[in-house]
C-alpha cells in the first residue's frame, strides 16, 4: 500500500515508519517538525534501506494538502500529527483546539476531495475520562475528559465517526493507545521530548543519563499495591506494528465505517515498578523522591485488549523490562536525542 503519515517524524510516528517499510509499504510523510526533526527520517531510512519522501508543512495549509491528495494515489492515511502536552493544553487551550482540530479537518477534507478513505487516528485511553472502570473496553460511554488535550481525541473520535456514518466509503481506525514507551531496538530511534520531560520513563532516562537530579514520584497514597499510579505501559514498536495490522484490517472490511481498538497490554503497571525495571535495565539507581499527587491523575488506567486480538489479531508481545531496555538504549546512546 501507499500510505501518507502525517506526523511521521515524531516518536510513534517514526517507528511505525519504520515498520511500513520493512513490512513493504511506501511512504510519505507530511511533517511541520514542531516537535521533530527530519533527523528521525533519516535513520529510518539508514535502518531500513528504503527511502520516504517528506513533505515540510503545516497540516492546516489545506491547499497544498489538497494538491498532495490530487496527485498522491495515498491508499491510506495515518494521522499522527498534533500537540500532546496535557499541561500545556490547559495553558493555551485556543492552541490545542486549533491545532489539533483544524489539522483533522483540514486532512479528512483533502482526503473527501480525493478517492483516499482509509484513516488511522491516534486517539488515547484518555478519552475514557475518570468515570470509566478499569479495564477499559472499547463499548464503554460517554467519551470525556478534563483536560484540552483528551478532549480535542474526545471531539476528533466524534467528528470521524460522524464522517463515517455519512459517508459508508471511509474505512476508519480509531486507535486507543496506553502508554507508549521503549524506542525500536537499535537504539537509533526514540523519544526525544523537548525541555523538561512530561512523562514517566522519559523523565527516568533523562535522570539515569545525568541531565536531571531525581525523579518526583506523584503520590503514593494511590489506592494501589504499592500506592503509586498504575498504567498500562505499551512497547512503541507493539503500537506501531498495531497500526499496520489496523490498516490491513481496514482494507480488506469494505463497510466497516469508524472502529475503535484499544493498544495496550492489558496489564497495570505501578510508577515504582517502572523505576526498579529502568534500574535493572541501566544498571543505574534512580534516586527519587515522592511527592504530591499530579492534578487530573488517575490511580489506575489499563487497558481490555481482547478486541484487538479478536479482530486484529494484534497482541503486545514485549514487556517491561524490554521497554526499559530499549528506551535506555536510545537515551545513553543519544543523550541530547536527535540534537546531538
Ligand atoms: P510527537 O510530538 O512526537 O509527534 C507528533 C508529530 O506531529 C511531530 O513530528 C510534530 O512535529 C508533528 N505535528 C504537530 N502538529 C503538526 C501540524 N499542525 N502539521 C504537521 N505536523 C505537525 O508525538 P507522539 O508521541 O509521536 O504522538 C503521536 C500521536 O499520538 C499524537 O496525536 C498524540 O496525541 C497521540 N498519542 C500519544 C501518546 C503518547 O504518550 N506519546 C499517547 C496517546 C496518544
Ligand atoms: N509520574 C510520576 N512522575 C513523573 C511523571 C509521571 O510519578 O515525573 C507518574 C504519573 O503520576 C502516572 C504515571 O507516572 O501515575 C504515568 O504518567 P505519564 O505522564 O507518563 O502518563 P499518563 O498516564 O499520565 O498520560
Amino acid at each position: 500500500m501507499k500510505i501518507l503519515v502525517t506526523g511521521g517524524a515524531g516518536y510513534i510516528g517514526s517507528h511505525t515508519v519504520l515498520t511500513l517499510l520493512e513490512k513493504g509499504h511506501e511512504v510519505e510523510v507530511v511533517d511541520n517538525y514542531d516537535n521533530s526533526s527530519p533527523e528521525s527520517i533519516r535513520r529510518v531510512e539508514r535502518l531500513t534501506g528504503g527511502s520516504v519522501v517528506l513533505h515540510e508543512f503545516d497540516l492546516r495549509e489545506e491547499e497544498r494538502l489538497t494538491e498532495l491528495f490530487a496527485t498522491g494515489a495515498y491508499d491510506a492515511v495515518i494521522h499522527f500529527a498534533g500537540l500532546k502536552a496535557v499541561g500545556e493544553s490547559v495553558a493555551e487551550p485556543a492552541l490545542y483546539y486549533g491545532t489539533n482540530l483544524e489539522s483533522t479537518l483540514s486532512l479528512v477534507r483533502a482526503m473527501a476531495a480525493s478517492a483516499t478513505r482509509t484513516l488511522v487516528f491516534s486517539s488515547s485511553a484518555t478519552v475514557y475520562g475518570e468515570r470509566a472502570q478499569v479495564p477499559y473496553v472499547e463499548a464503554y460511554e460517554p467519551l470525556e475528559a478534563n483536560n484540552p488535550y483528551g478532549k480535542t481525541k474526545v471531539m476528533i473520535e466524534h467528528i470521524l465517526g460522524d464522517l463515517a456514518a455519512a459517508d459508508d466509503s471511509w474505512r476508519i481506525g480509531l486507535l486507543r493507545y496506553f502508554n507508549p514507551v521503549g524506542a525500536h531496538p537499535s537504539g537509533e530511534i526514540g523519544e526525544d521530548p523537548a525541555g523538561i520531560p512530561n512523562n514517566l520513563t522519559p523523565y527516568i532516562s533523562q535522570v539515569a543519563v545525568g541531565r536531571l537530579a531525581s525523579l518526583g514520584v506523584f503520590g503514593d497514597d494511590y489506592d494501589t499495591p504499592d500506592g503509586t499510579g498504575l498504567r498500562d505501559y505499551i512497547h512503541v514498536m507493539d503500537l506501531a506494528e498495531g497500526h499496520v495490522v489496523a490498516l490491513e484490517h481496514l482494507a480488506a472490511s469494505p463497510g466497516i465505517g469508524a472502529r475503535a481498538w484499544n493498544l495496550g497490554t492489558g496489564t497495570g503497571t505501578s510508577v515504582l515498578e517502572v523505576v526498579a525495571a529502568f534500574e535493572k535495565a541501566s544498571g543505574v539507581e534512580i534516586p527519587y523522591e515522592v511527592k504530591p499527587r499530579r492534578a487530573g491523575d488517575l490511580a489506575r488506567s489499563y487497558a481490555d485488549a481482547s478486541r484487538a486480538k479478536d479482530e486484529l489479531g494484534w497482541v503486545a508481545t514485549r514487556g517491561i523490562d524490554e521497554m526499559c531496555a530499549d528506551a535506555w538504549r536510545w537515551q545513553s546512546q543519544n543523550p541530547q536525542g536527535y540534537r546531538a
